[in-house]
């Protein structure tokens, strides 16, 4: 599958256009070098049509179908850093894979990434650009991430990329303690980005990071 998409890119696409977002992303305070670095290295247009995929190094949500969007670099770059923040981390449960773009960059930083995504033709186009980048420590779930992954579980840390209005609690039973989550909680235009440390089994630390823009948590699954 891996001849389908060209890797290197070239122009808009090439590595002059990756190292030039990485620069706007360390001017806008992202400071973790293997982060910098994974999106370096990531070709972020393979996870966007074609027909969008100049504008795949800009600093923008691009749409991906099914009224869904491939986050903003700087989120993914902020979302990391802050997951990374503390130690290495071996499992790690990311919620909404969409595009895969995120789980690519989680890969390559940590252990082993479990990704779950409710919308199966997502899910199947994330797995095809996963291949083709030859990672091989993801395990992709098709289910309703709200209910975490207990399969799994427990996970170092948890990074949901689609936001519920309160946390689900799922995701809280699941984290190890002395884990982290990152997630969007809250409506439209009122969302923040929170940073939770689980210090015991019924005690957590929160901490508001930021003002963001998420797609909905929504419940159920779509084949
Ligand atoms: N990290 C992705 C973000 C995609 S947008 C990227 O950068 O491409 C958020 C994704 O979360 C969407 O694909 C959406 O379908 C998915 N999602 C929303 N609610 C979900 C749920 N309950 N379980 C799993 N995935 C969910």
């Amino acid at each position: 599958m891996a001849e389908q998409f060209n890797l290197r890119g070239s122009g808009m696409t090439s590595q002059r256009a990756r190292d030039r977002l990485v620069a706007s992303l360390e001017a806008q305070g992202i400071v973790s070098r293997d982060v910098l670095k994974a999106i370096q290295s990531t070709p972020r247009h393979i996870f966007i049509d074609e027909a969008l995929a100049h504008g795949a190094y800009e600093n923008n949500a691009l749409p991906i179908g099914y009224n869904q969007t491939i986050s903003q670099p700087y989120i993914v770059a902020r979302m990391t850093e802050l997951l990374l923040a503390d130690k290495p981390l071996h499992k790690v449960l990311e919620v909404g894979t969409g595009s895969g773009y995120q789980t690519a960059i989680l890969a390559q930083l940590v252990d082993s990434v479990y990704s779950v995504e409710r919308i199966k033709p997502l899910q199947e186009r994330a797995k095809v650009r996963l291949h083709a980048m030859q990672i091989d420590n993801v395990t992709l779930q098709h289910s309703d991430g709200g209910m975490g992954l207990a399969r799994f579980a427990p996970y170092d840390a948890i990074l949901v990329t689609a936001a519920p209005d309160q946390v689900p609690v799922e995701l809280l039973s699941q984290l190890a303690i002395g884990g982290t989550m990152v997630i969007p909680v809250g409506a439209a235009q009122e969302q923040q980005l929170k940073l939770i440390t689980k210090k015991s089994a019924s005690h957590y630390d929160t901490k508001i990071v930021e003002a963001v823009n998420f797609v909905p948590l929504l419940s159920g699954v779509i084949s």
